[in-house]
């Protein structure tokens, strides 16, 4: 059984044939600059050479037609026909409180995915496009929604209201939902599997260090709490995002700087982060490179997105009364050992010890934890296609 996994951005479009069979990716590609001038697919099927299709696509559609056709090209594709994906699994970023699980995709979800613009305004919209285009040109096939907020509906209401009148909550749904689900979920389980525990007998503290950011306190399997909150934007300091902040410094710049509402979404979403403290980048390789140079910025921007982690992994080890292992995950969690050396220094005393040799790898499974260390630490790299491929099969 094939599975076709899309991720739809605005301007992107990722994808990956993967065998359930063996659960084995097949090929996988990347499209990008859809609607401008530019835009490309670089496509690669397993064990044949990456090939780039440079053509206008002024739409999903128009990708996902050139998609489709190079996975069944006979010289750089990777099946005979269509009839071979069984399958599509859509990652879908935004599901509201609707969805705590992955759906079937039918006219009634459509509807509510409609529903939940509102909450992502730029990202639901490129989701519902692709799948719309998927379902026009593979009408027979069926087609599985999975959600980056499902795997935080379990978080007890205490961990996801906000100190609001509660008739916001009510009238408009301001709470936390939480994003990373699918990630935060794949490497839990995967740090089940890998300490030879049962996911039910652990509390974990999943750390996704990418481009964007979160942290997330699983406790018996379920997401108890977690970072981002109503958008991506809470908690973390991230690559150009703010993470938390005073919600009084947003009313004061606007007043002192004549912001408009678009422009305070800019600057908290773009502008902010360890780009906006560094001055230099918002990619972690570059600030280790500007730090390490003697720029005292992109050290303080390091510095600020290191204790933001700590600070998290500290509450949320209180939250459960403990934690038995922290995981790192995504661009910076699997690849920075510097990153996790300075989150992990000076909470020897809350029994998490980080053995620095073992921790000189990157991007591959491994306990990382001196022996004697209370709490285990882990880096897992993330899967979530291959999470968003099972929950497809078990649902198609
Ligand atoms: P992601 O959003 O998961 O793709 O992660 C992107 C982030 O990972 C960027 O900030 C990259 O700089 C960071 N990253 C990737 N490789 C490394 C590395 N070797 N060292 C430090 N950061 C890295």
């Amino acid at each position: 059984m094939n599975i076709l996994v899309i991720n739809c951005g605005s301007s992107s479009l990722k994808y990956q044939l993967i065998d359930m069979k063996e659960e084995k990716v097949l090929a996988k590609g990347l499209s990008e600059r859809i609607g401008i001038e530019g835009s490309r697919i670089k496509h690669k099927t397993t064990g044949k050479d990456e090939v780039i299709i440079e053509k206008p696509m002024e739409n999903h559609k128009v990708v996902l037609e050139l998609v489709l056709n190079a996975l069944v090209d006979s010289e750089y594709g990777a099946i005979k026909s269509m009839d071979e994906i069984s399958a599509v699994g859509h990652r879908v970023v935004h599901g509201g409180e609707k969805f705590a699980t992955s759906v079937k995709i039918d006219d009634e979800v459509m509807k509510a995915l409609n529903d939940c613009v509102d909450l992502a305004p730029l990202h639901n919209p490129p989701n519902i496009m692709g799948i719309e285009a998927c379902k026009e040109l593979m009408p027979n096939t069926p087609m599985v929604g999975v959600f980056d907020t499902a795997f935080h509906q379990t978080m007890p209401k205490s961990n996801y209201i906000y100190p609001l009148p509660y008739e916001l909550y009510e009238k408009y749904g301001v709470r936390k939902y939480g994003f990373h689900g699918t990630s935060h979920k794949y490497v839990s389980l995967k740090t089940a599997e890998i300490l030879g525990k049962d996911i039910k007998d652990l509390k974990i503290i999943t750390c996704h260090l990418g481009n964007g950011a979160s942290v997330c306190a699983v406790e018996n399997g379920k997401s108890i709490d977690t970072s981002m909150g109503f958008t991506p934007l809470e908690g973390l300091a991230m690559g150009t995002r703010t993470g938390d902040l005073d919600p009084a410094i947003i009313p004061f710049l606007m007043d002192k700087e004549k912001l408009t509402i678009e422009d305070v979404n800019n600057l908290l979403n773009k502008k902010s982060g360890v780009l906006g403290i560094s001055g230099v980048s918002s990619d972690f390789r570059d600030l280790e490179e500007a730090a390490e140079k003697g720029n005292e910025r992109a050290e303080l921007a390091l510095d600020v997105f290191v204790n933001r982690v700590k600070k998290y992994i500290g509450a949320y080890a209180v939250l459960m009364g403990g934690a038995d292992a922290i995981v790192f995950t995504a661009g910076i969690g699997e690849n920075s050992a510097e990153m996790r050396e300075k989150i992990c220094a000076g909470l020897e005393n809350i029994g998490i010890e980080i053995d620095s040799e073992k921790n000189n790898i990157r991007g591959k499974e491994a306990v990382v934890s001196k022996d004697s260390s209370k709490v285990k630490i882990l880096v897992v790299p993330t899967n979530e296609e291959l999470m968003i491929a099972r929950d497809t099969k078990e649902l198609a």
